[in-house]
Parts: structure tokens; sequence; C-alpha cells
């Protein structure tokens, strides 16, 4: 066939012929623009496994990725092999203007690169997000959906690029660090989805079902991988022949897809290449690779030769995307003793089929965290997630999760247990056999706590990795605030666990030491119960007067030097029938330490010598007091957190007065179909909604902490709000 012309070596056939039917173009435009374009169209398929879509005479278009038996040997290829056709594809690689030309007369009409270079297979240069108009060409809606991913993206720390996809949507375009696998890449584009959505659930969808998306611009986070995307500049194969063009966020609002075709695009343009600018790709950082551009010897062909097949993106505000330090997610982080940070940290993903992805909306500060926070310090690691009181909204779950489903509204329980194993069906789940820390010998794994815990990362973070969700999840309704809720993760269970455990006969006495939030509860719970007398036991006027406020009988230990007589006095001398000691080990120089001290100084001297000399005087003492200020034949509840290995106890005592000693951490599910019933009350009985004295912002962490450490403020119970 006689060639029209010759260009760069390439022969051009049937260059006046249309294109298809209502292109609209010729071959000949067609070739011409890809030539007025090659310096800017090149460098975003160099290196690349392409697949075009071809249109043939008379024919149907088909997506070619195989390179045709007839292609000129100076066709760079590589092969790859592709797991839906399961076979080895040769691809072509567009890597200089030849190549484009030879695609051009090849009716070649869009161009869509793979996101992975001819290397490297597992590498993606992108994060990409493909946003699409519901129906019809609601252009605008996709612009409004747009600026949601902008602004998420901007939350993180980061910058997109955006351009037109030819055809009705918009691509975001993130580049990445070549460092970051091509599943932490999936995990964030779907969390940059999701939190897009979060920003106004009005305008953007991410449900992947038609259906579910109500009219609204679905955020396809799917391209990811080996998926390929029609790259800047091409042109698409519908009537008008529009390009995929750049446009600056700022004039996203003022622009129409059709506005860009294979007619207009190179005037528009000029000698300018926005998608370079935008997104820049180079090897070494920003602003070496901007000094090189402006000295390139080939003025001619500058930006083709500019763009380096090597590897390595790193651009313009993705400095800190690395594996483990990627800024999609923030979350408490343990640094050091008393020290804690709000990191960028990977987003939790999907890692078993009986796992779930929350977003936290409401996450507690304990003070077992305290432990972590200072005691525990030596068994910590730099960089483990805190937290263990978490609930928010299911965003994703496995395969085999049926007790939740994304969007419903779950509290996840401190303890990450099973359901099924021998412990966990006699609602012993603080034991489950599935999970417990068979390494260090201990019970189940808990969320935020190190390795003697299993390590699991915890709910102090934006998104939480709910492990055993085929059971963990607790749903609760829409409507009531957090608060009402947010407490059934460790504080009521804990409270309830508490009572139940100190086996109050009715009409009886009970004694709460140690007024802090597990205490406050467990006192709420008693009354709540029907407990004849609650007695709570403090020393910090805050505590007391929350007590106070709701009714409960208190003992002010800054103003008593012999509780146990005080108890008597109150108990017709025998003393209290039950005693919950919510105090446990805790922090020195905090509240409960001194709790604990001022306690010390109220036992019997022999006693309080033993504990003094011994143990010093922050350990036992709350336990020694309740040892001594419960009746004969009472019983003792532990809700406070004991963690001493060889602690002496009095034998003698506990024999001779017949004591009950029960202890342990709360099975949680075991008692929420207990306490719901009164959560869901318009009267709010045991005052949940105003349990927290603090709302804090995730980002304040480190201030909540120390001011939860040193109970500033009036600090009893601090929440977080990611
Ligand atoms: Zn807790
Ligand atoms: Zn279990």
């Amino acid at each position: 066939m006689a060639a029209d012309e010759e260009r760069d070596g390439v022969a051009l056939t049937n260059l006046d012929q249309q294109l298809f039917e209502g292109a609209g173009a010729t071959k000949r435009e067609l070739v011409d623009y890809l030539d007025a374009l090659h310096d800017r169209i090149v460098p975003v398929l160099r290196d690349r496994p392409l697949s075009v879509i071809r249109i043939l005479r008379g024919q149907d278009a088909f997506m070619q990725k195989n390179v045709p038996k007839y292609t000129p040997d100076w066709v760079r290829t590589v092969t790859r092999w592709a797991d839906a056709s399961k076979r080895e594809v040769r691809y072509a690689l567009c890597d200089d203007r030849r190549t484009l030309l030879w695609f051009g007369n090849q009716r070649a009409i869009e161009y869509h690169p793979a996101l992975t270079r001819s290397d490297r297979a597992d590498v993606v240069t992108d994060l990409i997000l493909d946003l699409d108009p519901p129906e019809g060409d609601a252009f605008d809606q996709v612009v409004a959906a747009a600026h949601l991913v902008r602004q998420a993206l901007a939350d993180a720390g980061l910058a997109g690029a955006v351009k037109t996809s030819g055809s009705k949507g918009v691509h975001i375009f993130v580049p990445v660090d070549e460092s970051v696998g091509i599943a932490d890449v999936a995990a964030a584009t779907r969390a940059l989805a999701a939190r897009a959505e979060r920003i106004d659930p009005q305008v953007a969808t991410t449900a992947f079902i038609k259906e579910d998306r109500a009219g609204k611009v679905f955020l396809d986070s799917t391209r990811a991988g080996g998926a390929t995307v029609v790259a800047a500049y091409s042109p698409r194969l519908r009537p008008g022949l529009p390009v995929s063009f750049p446009v600056a966020w700022d004039d996203l609002d003022r622009v129409k897809p059709a506005d860009f075709t294979i007619h207009t695009a190179p005037d528009l343009l000029g000698a300018a290449d926005p998608w370079a600018e935008r997104l820049p790709r180079r090897n070494g950082s920003p602003t070496t690779s901007s000094r090189r551009d402006t000295r390139s010897p080939s003025p001619a062909c500058r930006r083709c030769t500019r763009a380096s097949a090597g590897p390595a993106p790193a651009a313009r505000g993705f400095e800190g995307y690395r594996p483990g330090k990627h800024p999609v997610m923030r979350a408490v982080t343990w640094q050091g003793r008393r020290e804690v940070s709000v990191d960028n940290v990977p987003d939790p993903r999907i890692q078993e089929p009986t796992d779930a992805i929350v977003e936290v909306t409401s996450t507690g500060i304990c003070g077992s965290d305290l432990h972590l926070y200072e005691v525990m310090s030596p068994l910590m690691e730099k960089g483990h997630i805190l937290g263990h009181e978490a609930m928010g909204v299911v965003r994703e779950v496995g395969s085999q999760v049926r007790t939740a489903a994304p969007g419903d509204r779950v509290v996840i329980p401190f303890q990450v247990c099973c359901g099924h194993c021998h412990m966990c069906v006699q609602g012993l789940q603080t034991q489950c056999e599935t999970t417990q820390a068979r390494e260090s010998g201990m019970g189940a794994a808990l969320f935020g706590y190190p390795k003697l815990y299993g390590e699991v990362p915890g709910g102090q973070a934006e998104l939480l990795r709910v492990p055993q969700a085929q059971y963990m999840p607790i749903k609760v309704p829409q409507g009531p605030p957090d608060d009402r809720f947010v407490y059934l993760s460790d504080v009521l269970p804990a409270a309830w666990q508490a009572v139940e455990y100190a086996d109050v006969p009715a009409g009886g006495t009970l004694v709460v030491l140690g007024l802090g939030p597990v205490g406050d509860m467990s006192a709420r719970v008693a009354a709540q119960r029907g407990a004849g007398r609650v007695i709570g036991v403090d020393l910090v006027p805050e505590r007391l007067e929350r007590a106070r406020a709701r009714g409960i009988e208190v003992v002010d230990l800054r103003e008593t030097d012999d509780l146990a007589g005080e108890v008597r006095d109150r108990t017709d001398g025998r003393g209290c029938d039950s005693v919950v000691d919510a105090v446990g080990m805790e922090a020195h120089g905090s509240a409960a330490a001194r709790l604990a001290q001022q306690m010390a100084g109220l036992l019997p001297d022999a006693v309080a010598a033993k504990v003094t000399q011994r143990i010093g005087a922050d350990r036992l003492t709350a336990l020694y007091c309740a040892i001594d200020i419960v009746r004969r034949g009472g019983t003792i509840s532990i809700a406070g957190v004991y963690g001493g290995m060889a602690d002496p106890l009095p034998m003698l005592t506990l024999f001779d007065k017949q004591i009950q000693l029960r202890m342990g951490q709360a099975n949680v599910k075991r008692w929420i179909d207990d306490i719901v019933p009164l959560l869901a009350r318009d009267d709010d009985p045991l005052g949940t909604e105003t349990f927290a004295t603090h709302r804090l912002p995730l980002a304040e962490a480190p201030r909540a902490y120390d001011m939860f450490q040193k109970k500033l403020d009036g600090a009893v119970k601090i929440l977080l709000q990611p």
C-alpha cells in the first residue's frame, strides 16, 4: 500500500479516511494531534505496558493488549502474565514519537498505559480515583465529588492532579513512592474514597452496587494494581474525539469535558504540559529535577527526554508516603514513657475473612492506657497504636462476617474473642482460647496492648481493624449520641461484672473503693440494680462530687483517718457486705496512687507496716483496705487491674474472715444484653451522656493523656473523637 506520507520513518496510510462514523475526524487529524502533543503524550506512556483501543474501517472497536505479529521490531515490548486471561501477553511500550505515530497509523484512538513500569509489575506509580456521574452527563456533580477528594487528600497532607476522563467523569491521580506495595496503595485508595464520601455523603458514594448509589457520584477505588486508566491527553473513542485533559483544580468548575478535543486541545495547551507540571514524576527530589528541566539540552523535544524510564516518582506533597508511615489514617501511638503522638500510619485492611474495618467515631482513654503510658513502658514497642474503647461505623467486612454490615453502628469490646471456643461459650471471653496470647501465657488478646496481650493495633485511631468480627461487633441503634454506647467497650461491662461478682445481698451495703470511671460506674450500676446502700470512697474532689450528684453516699478520705471505723459505724459495726476494689495498681504519682497511699495510712498499723515495707505503698493497699472493711463472710470484687507476680496476701485474715475474692477483666459480651436495656431508656439511668468530662479531637491525644495522667482540669473520663 502506498504511503501518503512518512514521518520519523513511519509510513502513514489512508490519512483522509474518517476514523469512524460520527468521529468528525480523519486519521490525519488523529495522527497530527498525536504528533503535535508527542512530547507530552510519550512521557505518560513511556516504559508502561500499553493497551490501546483501535477501530478499523467498518469494524467494531476493540482493545488490543497483545501486539500484532506485524509489529515492527523497533517497537519495544514486554511480556506479562495476565491473570484474567491466564496467558502471557506481549505489550508494547510506547517509548518514542515513532512508536506513537505507528500506533496512530494503526488507528489506535485510546491509550491506556499500565500503572506499573515494564521492569516492576509489583510497583504502581499512582493512586487513582475514577469519578463517574450517576446518570447522564452530570459533570457538575462529578466536580463537587472531586472537590471532596481534594479535601480528603489535603486533610492527609497530600495533593493530587485531576484530568477529565475524556468521557463523562474525571480521574484523580496521586503519585506514590515506589517503595509502597500494591496492596497498601489499594488500601489507601479505598480509605481516600471513604474519607471523601464521609465529608459529604450526599454527594459521593463508595457503594459498589449500583442500586445503592442513589444518584450520587461513585468514587471508584478499584483502579489499582493491574488496572489501566486512559492516559492524560489520550483521545477517546467518542464523537468529536474528546481527549482526557488536565485541569487545574480551581478551573474545574468552569470546564466541560467536551471543551477538550483533538481539535481544540493543541491550541489550548500551546507549549504547556500541565499534567507533568501538576503531577511531577521524576528521579530524585522535585527540586533537582526541575532544575534539570531548565537546563535540558534538547529544547525541541525537551519533555520527551525529560521523563526517565527509571522508577521512583517521588512527588510533591508525597514525602510522607512510605511503608509504615503513609498519611492516610491518623492514630495515637506510643512513643516512649509518658509520650504519645498522633501519627500517620497505614490504614488497616481486611486480612482475614472474619475481619471488619470500623471507622472510629469515639474512643476512650482508659486508666489502663496509663499503665502502658508509664508503668508498662518496658513492654511497649514504639509506634504501637493505643486504645481499646472504640465505637464507630463499619466500613468494610470480610466475607465471613454476618454480625454487621457496612454502615452499621457498632461498639467493639476491648478484648478480642471468638465466641465459639470452650471459654467464650461459657461467658469467659477474656480467656478466649482462640485469641489467647499463648506465648506470654496470658488471656485473650486485647486491643492496644503490647506483645503480652497479642499486640493488636488499638482503637485510638481513625480506623480499626476488628479481628473475629464474626462475633465481636456490638450493634447499637442510630440516633442517640456516641456517649450512650461507647462505654459498652469496657467501662460498663467492667462495672457490671464488678457488681455481679461483688454479690451484694438484697438490701446489703456495697463499698466502692476508688471513684475513677469504673468505680463511679460500679456505684451507679449497684444503685440501679437495687443495692441497699452504696458508699463510694475517694479523695479527688471532682470524683466525689460526681458520685454525690448521683445520690451516692461518699467517704472523703481527706476528711477521715479511720476508713474502717467509718464504714463499721455506718454498718452496725460489722463492716460492709461487699467491696468493689476499683483502684488496683496505678501509676505512681496518679490520683489513684495517692488514694492508695492515703489508704495505707488508714490501715491497722501492723498491716500498714508490712505493706509499706515489703511492697511499697501503692500496690496492694486498696485490697488490704477492702479486706479490712468487708464483713466476715463478705465478698470482695476486684475490678482494678493488679499485675504483681508475687504479691503477699494476708491469708490468715482472708481465711478467718471467710472472705470471697473474685476478680478479672470484664467478659464484655457476656453482660451486653443485661446493660443495653438501661442504655435504651430515655432517662439514661446510668448517666452515660454526662459521664465524659472531656471530649477532644484525636489530634489532641498527647494533651489528653497528660491531662488524664495528672488529673488536671477535673479529668475523670476523656473521649477522643477522630
Ligand atoms: Zn479501658
Ligand atoms: Zn473464644
